[in-house]
């Protein structure tokens, strides 16, 4: 009987044929439940699957339990938050990701939001749509200090692109101690120098106990006026309610984010908002991250399900 596997990204394969041929030449089965994620249906058909090639939505204890042939979850992307490791530990599925391929991808929206909010560029070209010719006055971003929390893949490549653009970069990670060749422009700090410092704070850590809410009330009021706040990373770690109070009252000048505590974010107050750019989690939606990181997992399956080690396993 030929190995199945189930596919819940819904941006798997999406740009090519390539890795939906890997399975195809390994005969492996493919099945998609990709559309809008639902709980029960998926309880009621993992137990079919040896493998699982998973994107956000969350993979609870108890679907784990039903996964009985399960051998192993990828994940298509890198943040590992959706997933209960403990839980895939003691029910034997490895787990692998697929880190710092997509990085440049979510760097460059990183570094595209900054320059959207700085510039109000979403705000001045919806203007236009609505027959309005106004003039908007924005904010320099060249030769301005960035502050990274964490300095990881993907904030290491926000710090090259900031180079270009002749920024100062403070980064606070306290996992690294020394920094790589290649960033003459970025000193490693503590935290409160970023959040004291910067004229601008792009989130690059994972989200966890330690990370949620890492910029709440007290990191906002402690930052310049002025300033802006870009979250690539996962919602929850900027505090929403009080990113809104902060940009409605004028400390903070703007906000670009690609996650949000919930998501779709309806209703959330920071939609009202001029100052805020909201897009759609899309930080690694490029064609050549989405295809790089598919191909990854697709090879990842093959090998598992041939007794082979995989890449980048986490468990
Ligand atoms: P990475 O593992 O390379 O880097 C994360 C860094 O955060 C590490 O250097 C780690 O030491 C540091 N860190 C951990 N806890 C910290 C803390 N409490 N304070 C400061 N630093 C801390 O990961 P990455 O590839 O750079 O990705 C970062 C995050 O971006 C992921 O965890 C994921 O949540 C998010 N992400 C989002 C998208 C998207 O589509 N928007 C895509 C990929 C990743």
């Amino acid at each position: 009987m030929s190995k199945r596997v189930l596919i819940t990204s819904r941006s798997f394969g999406q740009v090519s044929e390539e890795p939906l041929n890997i399975f195809k030449e390994n005969g492996i089965e493919v099945d998609f439940q990709n559309d809008e994620y639902n709980e029960e249906k998926f309880q009621s058909i993992i137990g079919n699957y040896d493998a699982l090639i998973i994107g956000a939505h969350e993979f609870s204890p108890k679907a784990m339990e039903k996964a009985k042939k399960l051998k192993i979850i990828c994940k298509h992307g890198a943040g590992l938050d959706n997933i209960n490791l403990e839980a895939a530990k003691k029910y034997n599925i490895r787990v692998t990701n697929v880190p710092a391929t997509n990085s440049n991808a979510v760097a460059d929206l990183a570094f595209g939001l900054m320059l959207d909010v700085a510039r109000k560029i979403s705000f001045a070209a919806s203007r236009v749509k609505d027959g309005l010719w106004e003039r908007v006055i924005g904010t320099d971003v060249c030769y301005k200090t960035l502050g990274v929390i964490g300095f990881g893949a993907i904030a290491k490549n926000v710090a090259k692109r900031a180079g270009g653009f002749g920024m100062k970069v403070l980064a606070y990670d306290p996992y690294v101690t020394d920094l790589p060749d290649g960033f003459p422009h970025v000193s490693l700090v503590t935290f409160e120098d970023v959040i004291k410092q910067s004229d601008f704070i792009s989130v690059h850590v994972p989200l966890n106990d330690a990370t949620r809410n890492l910029i709440g009330r007290e990191q906002m009021e402690m930052m310049k006026k002025g300033a802006f706040i870009i979250n690539t990373s996962r919602g929850g770690i900027v505090n929403e309610e009080a990113l809104y109070e902060y940009l409605k009252n004028g400390h903070l000048a703007g906000a670009g984010l690609d996650v949000t505590e919930k998501e779709p974010p309806t209703g959330s107050p920071l939609l009202t908002l001029d100052n805020v750019t909201v897009v759609p989690h899309i930080g690694m939606y490029s064609k050549e991250a989405i295809n790089a990181v598919s191909v990854i997992c697709a090879r990842n399956v093959v090998k598992m399900l041939n007794n082979e080690q995989p890449d980048h396993i986490v468990v």
